[in-house]
Order: structure tokens, then sequence, then C-alpha cells
């Protein structure tokens, strides 16, 4: 154990720490909050509940880029007007335009400044490896 733990003790899991920070931005809303809206799937978390995590955190889900990748190609495919390939399909032909898919599901994700809330269930489907327990 170094200096730094033997003057602050061990630091908490990463876990702890997003679910403190969520309970002091809860705080900050005051007695009254109403529920908020996961910035994942839109549930809702009640006060005082939830993870509050960074985009960079968020980013480094493998899992949850292939989420928002889906749903970019989906846009790109509606937005050609096309009956078009699904995109499952056209990952398959085309494993470049999959990595720029991804690539724009990450700068998409990093455009979002400010920390995300994240529901409990979204919590173990995406970021259990990005924000260990212990
Ligand atoms: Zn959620």
């Amino acid at each position: 154990m170094g200096f730094l733990s033997r003057l602050f003790g061990p630091a908490k899991p990463p876990r702890e720490q997003a679910k403190e920070r969520a309970r002091n931005w809860w705080l900050g809303k005051g007695a009254n909050a109403s529920p908020a809206k996961c910035d994942i799937c839109a549930n809702s978390v009640a006060p005082r509940e939830g993870y509050l995590l960074r985009t960079g955190q968020v980013a480094e889900s493998g899992s949850y880029v292939t989420v928002v990748s889906e749903q970019l190609a989906k846009e790109t495919v509606s937005s050609a007007g096309g009956p078009g390939m699904d995109w499952i399909v056209r990952d398959a032909l085309m494993p470049a335009a999959a990595f720029a898919v991804r690539d724009t599901a990450i700068a998409r994700i990093k455009s979002v400044s400010t920390p995300w809330l994240v529901c409990d269930s979204c919590m173990s489907r995406h970021f259990e490896k990005v924000v260990p327990a212990s």
C-alpha cells in the first residue's frame, strides 16, 4: 500500500464511486426530485437510484457501442429510402463500413459532455467490465 492509500484509505471500487456520484447528483436536485430517465434505455430511474458514468466510461463499453452502431446503421438504411440490406448482412459483406459505423457511434457517444445516468439493468448489461464492482 502506497503513501496515497495510507492518507485516503483504499480507493472505492468504480461501481461504488458511480453510485455515489449519482446520489450526489440527486441531492443537488432537492428533496422533491421527480424520477429521471436512464440515458441508455430511457426507463425511469427513481430518485437516489442509478449510477452516474463519465462519457469516457460509456464509450469504453463494446456492447453499448454496438447498440449505437445498430441505431446508426438503421438510420442510414432508412434515410437511403431503398429496401436496403439488413445491416447485419451488410456488415458481413463490408467490414470496412462496419468499422466506420463503430467510429461514428463512438464519436456520437463522446459528443455528450454531461455525465450519463444509467439504470441498474443497463449497468449490468453494458458496463460491468468498464465499471467493475471491485
Ligand atoms: Zn437503462
